[in-house]
């Protein structure tokens, strides 16, 4: 069995003692006064696309989501569970949050897997082929792109990918045009 990356029990302590200590009013008031974040960050789960990195944020500032290839799903008040609703409805109803930014990345296990399931990151998976069938005829169009090499198929569906999520976004009645 492997253990736990020490360094990141010691990067823990480090943040308690560092940047935990010398914000710690920030903190305070976060937690006495609730969270105001003005912008939503929807991203991929991606150990490479943090995005309180990415963007410099601090306490407070981003409200962030992320799932398997930043998708959005069409806005459906049926009885299945719906976590990327749930936290796109909180966001905008409970913290009436102004911006929501859908933030992509290059290579990208997800969308590979769209294009070509048996390249993807599981050869077979309970979760993820349905999660990405999601982009359906958008990908089709794209991976049956004969003119294009694999890379670029794959660069093209990621960028495809978050204009159909703006669009599903669109379908959120709640979600507003600036
Ligand atoms: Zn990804």
């Amino acid at each position: 069995m492997h253990s736990f990356p020490p360094h990141l029990i010691t990067g823990y302590s480090n943040f308690m003692a560092g940047r935990y200590e010398r914000e710690e009013g920030r903190y305070k008031e976060l937690a006495s006064q609730g969270q105001k974040p003005t912008t939503m960050i929807i991203a991929c789960c991606d150990s490479r696309s943090a995005p309180e990195t990415i963007f410099d944020a601090g306490p407070g500032e981003l409200f962030v989501m992320r799932n398997v290839a930043n998708l959005v799903p069409t806005y459906q008040p049926d009885s299945a569970q719906h976590g990327t609703s749930a936290a796109i409805e909180f966001a905008v109803k409970a913290l009436s949050i102004e911006n929501i930014v859908i933030m992509g990345h290059g290579r990208c296990g997800g969308i590979r897997a769209a294009l070509d399931p048996s390249a993807g990151p599981l050869d077979e998976g309970d979760f993820i082929g349905k999660w990405m069938a999601m982009l359906g005829p958008v990908s089709a169009r794209v991976s049956d792109n004969k003119l294009m090499t694999a890379s670029e198929r794959q660069t093209a569906l990621e960028r495809i990918s978050i204009r159909n999520s703006i669009g599903n976004l669109r379908t959120f009645p709640y979600v507003h045009e600036p």
